[in-house]
């Protein structure tokens, strides 16, 4: 039942027909506000000026049928419902009045205050549902072209994105060929220097005091560490630019590490730490790049050197199935704090980043070892605990081959997986 008051309108030429309508609409129970005109002309003029919730028409009215008046209303944008009444016979003509837009039709011999009350609630209910779904469709439309726009903007600002992308990838390109040239020239001279220092001092004619035995060891170890920093950029550079290569060839991975750990054992001497060594290899023979994979585990063994005080030292190597092998590298250093652990694979990144920091180094080393292994399809991956000490591991393949390596070259990614589970 609609409680609304109802704006309502008959138009009827017949004064008693209008009478009946108005009786039986008194006698149902709606509430409503009647107007009455009795022809088309001035219908169609009420209509346009006010609003009205429906209006009742009369099929023969003087000059114009139902019909035409209902087309003419609707052209001229009248949307309310439109209920004909229709004399006796005239029920053939339903069918085309409905076509042109009428809501609904009642015969005037059926009048009735249940008939005009049911058609009238009927009529309403449908024109508002209608009016409801074209909001809606309204609505959906203006979403549609706001969509549309907002796509059309973020398409430009994906065009724009990868514009800038291209700029900064040939830009990077540019400052990784620069760097890498400019180490090579720095190498240059600074091995003169180092070359020219050890001379000095072999001492071989005997005239330095040791004040300039003092100086010229400073300048040597100077050159040194220099050497080193230019080294790790030229590497770093170099894989950037992907102009670095690996070298592959067959070794005895077993007999690397004993000589990588011969070689820094003095470090860990001078700091009294155990440097403890297991290979869990019944195969040690591996196809890789010496020299990248010398680099990788001197980084990983001095880095655990350095920055352990007490304690010890632990290498493991072990073979993983899918015929991968797993180092890790284990102290009982200082270990890192767990906000520090994913940057520390960032080059130039140094957990102690102050002046008077107590350990030498460039900060490269990870990033480096991260950037060989990932060319080796490898990975590498930290555990740590702060004050407790960490556990680098990394894995690779046993064997890797030229085509393999390739392909991981063109999918270069620099960030792997790095925190052990
Ligand atoms: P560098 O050793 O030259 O500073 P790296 O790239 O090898 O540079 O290491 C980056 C940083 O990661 C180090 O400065 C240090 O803060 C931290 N780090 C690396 N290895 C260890 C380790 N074994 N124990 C504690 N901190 C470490």
């Amino acid at each position: 039942m609609i409680d609304d008051c109802l704006r309502l309108l008959i138009v009827d030429d017949d004064e008693v027909d209008r009478m009946s309508v108005r009786r039986a609409l008194t006698k149902s129970r709606l509430k409503f506000e009647l107007s009455e005109v009795d022809s088309a002309e001035v219908a169609a003029a009420v209509l346009k000026e006010s609003a009205f919730d429906c209006a009742f028409l009369d099929y023969r009215l003087p000059g114009q049928s139902g019909l035409s008046l209902v087309r003419l209303l609707r052209e001229s944008g009248v949307r309310i419902p439109l209920i004909i009444l229709t004399g006796q016979g005239d029920e053939e003509t339903a069918v085309s009045l409905m076509k042109a837009g009428a809501s609904d039709y009642i015969s005037k011999a059926k009048i009735s205050s249940e008939a005009l009350s049911r058609a009238l609630q009927a009529a309403i209910r449908i024109y508002k549902a209608e009016q409801e779904t074209a909001m809606a469709n309204q609505r959906l439309r203006e979403t549609n072209e706001l969509l549309i726009r907002k796509n059309r903007e973020l398409e430009l600002q994906r065009e724009q994105i990868q514009r800038q992308n291209m700029q900064l990838t040939e830009v990077s390109r540019l400052k990784s060929e620069f760097l890498a040239t400019m180490s090579h020239e720095l190498r240059t001279p600074l091995n003169a220097i180092i070359g020219f220092s050890q001379i000095l001092l072999r001492q071989t004619k005997g005239n330095l005091t040791s004040y300039q035995i003092d100086m010229v060891s400073r300048v040597l170890s100077n050159g040194q560490n220099l050497l080193a920093l230019i080294s790790d950029i030229l590497d770093i550079s170099k894989i950037e630019a992907g102009r670095l290569e690996l070298k592959l060839e067959e070794f005895d991975l077993a007999q690397l590490i004993q000589a990588t750990v011969d070689e820094l054992r003095s470090l860990a001497d001078q700091k009294e730490l155990l440097l403890k060594v297991e290979i869990a290899l019944e195969d040690s023979q591996i196809c890789n790049d010496y020299q990248r994979m010398r680099q990788i585990l001197t980084n990983l063994l001095s880095n655990a050197i350095k920055f352990t005080e007490d304690g010890c030292v632990h290498l493991k190597a072990e073979a993983l199935p899918a015929n991968q092998i797993l180092l890790s590298v284990k102290d009982t250093g200082i270990g890192i704090a767990a906000d520090q652990l994913e940057h520390i694979f960032d080059a130039f990144h140094q957990v102690d980043q102050t002046v008077t920091r107590k350990h030498q180094g460039t900060g490269l080393g990870l990033a480096i070892t991260d950037l060989l292994l990932n060319m080796m399809q490898g990975s590498i991956a930290v555990e740590s605990e702060y004050g407790q000490g960490s556990c680098f591991q990394i894995r690779f393949p046993r064997r890797l081959s030229a085509e393999a390596q390739t392909a991981s070259a063109k999918s270069f990614v620099t960030s792997s997986q790095r925190f052990l589970t």
